[in-house]
């Protein structure tokens, strides 16, 4: 396997002004590095533990994104420096995250994260709740936090239809919260399917093992 050449062949199919967020989880810092060398800024790892070892023996200049489900008690931890949230699913991590934004003096940006797929799935907003939370922040409910756009996961099918349906009812609540207060990113689409969701109307993809290879969870 080869990571410059993975590198470049995503890149090679992202339109302009689609971002790449490269998903680093289970892979060490000196792989995170490799790619940096790369030109990539934007890293995006689903656990807080793990981030927390990366995050200090890695350039300083990384855009950190969380992308996977966050307990508010470890809002904490990355508070001082993550730039993205991702995984924004409740009121009460909403409210934890501009609280610990406020002591640190920064403003965080958040994406909510919405349940857009058929399939069973723990975490996101209903679209009704992204709704609500959305006009309370709209309303000044929250200091120190940047609700930049939406984030979501698409089922995990072969069913090519079914994934495009998912994805456009997300572009759908994107285009219609938009009309409130403007939103940047629509992040959806991941290694097998960012292709559907850039056609769908994503401008940010999270891409994983399509650049690093294959996870390890055994390790
Ligand atoms: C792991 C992960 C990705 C990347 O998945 P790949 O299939 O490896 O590209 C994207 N988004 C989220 C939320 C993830 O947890």
């Amino acid at each position: 396997m080869n990571r410059k050449e993975n590198y470049n062949a995503i890149k090679n199919q992202l339109p302009a002004g689609v971002q790449l967020v490269a998903v680093s989880k289970t892979h060490p810092a000196e792989a995170v590095l490799e790619v940096y060398h790369f030109g990539q800024k934007i890293f995006g790892e689903n656990k807080v533990q793990e981030l927390m070892e990366k995050y200090p023996v890695l350039p300083q200049d990384i855009q950190w994104h969380l992308i996977g489900h966050l307990q508010t008690n470890k809002v904490k931890y990355i508070a001082p420096f993550i730039d993205t949230i991702q995984s924004v699913d409740s009121e009460k991590l909403l409210s934890e995250i501009s609280k610990e934004a406020g002591k640190n003096n920064r403003t965080i940006k958040v994406l909510l994260q919405v349940k857009i797929a058929a399939e069973e799935s723990k975490f996101g907003l209903e679209i009704a709740e992204a709704k609500a939370l959305f006009k309370d922040y709209v309303d000044g409910k929250f200091s120190n936090i940047h609700i930049t756009g939406l984030m979501g996961m698409a089922t995990f099918t072969d069913d090519k239809e079914q994934v495009k349906e998912e994805f456009l009812l997300l572009k759908g609540l994107f285009d219609e919260l938009n009309q409130l207060k403007t939103l940047e990113t629509l992040s959806m689409g991941m290694s097998d399917d960012f292709p559907a969701a850039i056609e769908c109307g994503a401008n940010s993809v999270r891409v994983g093992s399509a650049i690093f290879g294959r996870r390890d969870y055994s390790k």
